[in-house]
């Protein structure tokens, strides 16, 4: 039986460090969340980073947009918050209307407040290896294999999908760190094989327990990213119950991925605050 990662403990600790260290401040890290439009999913993640921001001792602020929101309104609101000195980092929740084209509107996010890690500019600088706003959920996943103790440099790594917003950042991420990388995707042959060939396996796919047991190699570090509701039920992209006997590290969904991706939103906030202030020095 696996150890089983938990995210939502090493997320409060991280949450709580954050909270211990704005106590002290005279001015408080300052994040901005847009949200267009009603979409219920969207409408609890951004209840909770209203939430995450209180407990981490941030100011915040939230921008509900109506639906027919234009781009161009909500591209202005983006440079207003880019020109104000409170605010350190801006999310813009996605996924946005169909009438807006979300890169256009996140590449207005200016770079040093991109604590979402999703410009053009923020996903080159990791892919150049150099310091960047990376992404909450890679940059989550990276701790949580910190938790393990083991060691990433010439493990195998298989991460399976490649969105920009996880796969991609997460396979880099790990060369970073000096595994050997393979990125898999629905055109991807010989799938069972492959990630029955790795050391650390990363589910980022979309699908209700797609990672079944006979995919996974004995040992392995195994990491849920998937959120599928089930019957009413939130389950991963891992069969969890049988793959959990075979590998060495698993973590659970719910309580996994998810509260350490919000709890990362926080860090890289408090990122932008520092830097944000060693620049008006
Ligand atoms: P996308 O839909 O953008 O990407 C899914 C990826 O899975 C694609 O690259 C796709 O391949 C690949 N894929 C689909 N079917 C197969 C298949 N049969 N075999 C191999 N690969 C396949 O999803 P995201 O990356 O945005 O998210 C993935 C999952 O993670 C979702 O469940 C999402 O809800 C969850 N998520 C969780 C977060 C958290 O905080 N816990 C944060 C973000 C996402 P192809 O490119 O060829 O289409």
């Amino acid at each position: 039986m696996a150890v089983i990662i938990d995210g939502k403990a090493a997320a409060q600790s991280i949450k709580k460090k954050l909270a211990d260290l704005t106590a002290g401040m005279t001015s408080k890290p300052g994040i901005a969340v847009l949200q267009v439009g009603e979409n219920p999913a969207s409408q609890s993640y951004v209840n909770s980073k209203e939430k995450d921001s209180q407990e981490a001792g941030f100011y915040s602020e939230i921008f509900r947009l109506s639906e027919n929101t234009t781009q161009e309104a909500l591209i202005k609101r983006v440079e207003d918050l880019n020109a104000r000195k409170e605010i350190n980092g801006i999310l813009v929740q996605l996924p946005l209307p169909k009438h807006m084209d979300s890169d256009t509107v996140l590449n207005k996010i200016n770079v040093l407040k991109d604590v979402d890690g999703f410009t053009y500019i923020s996903a080159g600088r990791l892919m150049s290896g150099k310091p960047a706003f990376v992404a909450c959920t890679p940059k989550g996943i990276m701790k949580l294999i910190e938790e393990t103790k083991e060691k990433i440099e010439g493990k195998t790594a298989v991460v399976i999908g490649r969105s920009n917003i996880v796969g991609k950042p997460m396979a880099m991420l790990l060369l970073n760190a000096n595994a050997t990388v393979t990125i898999c995707h629905s055109k991807t042959k010989n799938l069972k094989e492959v990630c029955a060939s790795a050391d650390i396996l990363v589910a980022a796919i979309g699908r209700a327990k797609f990672v079944t047991a006979d995919m996974v190699k004995s040992g392995a570090i195994v990491i849920d990213v998937g959120i599928n509701r089930v019957d009413g039920k939130l389950v991963g992209d891992v069969d969890f119950e049988n793959v959990k006997d075979k590998c060495s590290f698993i973590t659970p969904v719910p309580g996994g991925v998810g509260p350490m991706t919000r709890a990362m939103l926080m860090q890289n906030t408090y990122e932008a605050y520092l830097l944000q202030n060693e620049r008006a020095k």
